[in-house]
């Protein structure tokens, strides 16, 4: 019988390794699942990929499971990271979520100049990278970074790595994405978009491409799925 339970766990995984639960997997698992000693689940840490455990004890506050077998091997997605302003909480989580979901390496919250919200609960957040990637059969989970200004992330960036930078203002041109990118990243302005300051500096930048998407305007978390999407399409792993 094929286990049905996916968990994300900080433990390594390995032949024989025990895993110790927490009290809220273990209330997930033997409370809400109903699952008992020597039931299966599938567990993977984001670096051994997805094993096969057995429950070997199972406590109301804990218990304790035990890889049998290594079912899939470590996939790691392409080398693109997702920048995105982020938005009122619940449109937050959902690019949070849809990134990882898509396949992305990285996940940066950046502070534009009309960005709204100056704190993120990057815990949470990363919390719902796991929950989609525990979802979804991914043996990888994107890192949240914590909230930097988008100037900041600029400064350091690396010109290797090619910024697809979404701007409304390039509504209805056309957004064909094309040639050998190994690493890439997607830019999404908040509910106000960019301000002409940062259109300037962005477009002054080698590393620079400037993408449409489409003759309509995105909200912010349809615009990062829509442009996710085209990236993974053009230079990444859905080819
Ligand atoms: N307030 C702005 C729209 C912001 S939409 C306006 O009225 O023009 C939020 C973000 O989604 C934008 O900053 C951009 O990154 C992205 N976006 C939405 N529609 C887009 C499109 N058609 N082309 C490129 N980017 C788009």
């Amino acid at each position: 019988m094929s286990a049905k339970v996916r968990l994300y766990v900080e433990h390594p995984l390995g032949k024989g390794q025990t895993v110790e639960l927490t009290r809220d997997q273990a209330h997930y698992l033997f409370g809400v699942m109903r699952l008992g000693p020597g039931a299966q689940v599938c567990l993977f840490n984001g670096r051994d990929g997805e094993w096969r455990a057995e429950v070997a004890e199972a406590g109301k506050r804990g218990g304790v499971l035990r890889a049998v077998e290594q079912t899939k091997s470590l996939q790691t997605p392409p080398d693109l990271w997702l920048l995105f302003a982020p938005i009122k909480k619940a449109r937050t989580d959902f690019i949070v979520e849809k990134a990882a979901e898509m396949g992305v390496a990285r996940i940066l919250p950046v502070q534009t100049d009309f960005t709204n919200s100056e704190r993120i609960r990057r815990d949470r957040l990363q919390a719902h990278a796991v929950e989609a990637a525990e979802q979804c059969g991914g043996t990888f989970v994107p890192q949240v970074a914590d909230l930097q200004r988008l100037d900041t992330v600029l400064d350091g960036w690396d010109a290797a790595r090619r910024l697809c930078f979404c701007d409304e203002v390039e509504v209805g041109r056309s957004s064909a994405l094309a040639g050998v990118v190994a690493s890439g990243a997607v830019l999404i302005g908040p509910e106000g978009g960019f301000s002409e300051r940062e259109r300037t500096r962005l477009t002054g930048q080698p590393y620079v491409d400037v993408v449409s998407l489409g003759p309509r305007v995105l909200r912010a978390d349809t615009a990062a799925v829509a442009a996710l999407t085209l990236w993974q399409q053009a230079h990444g792993d859905w080819r």
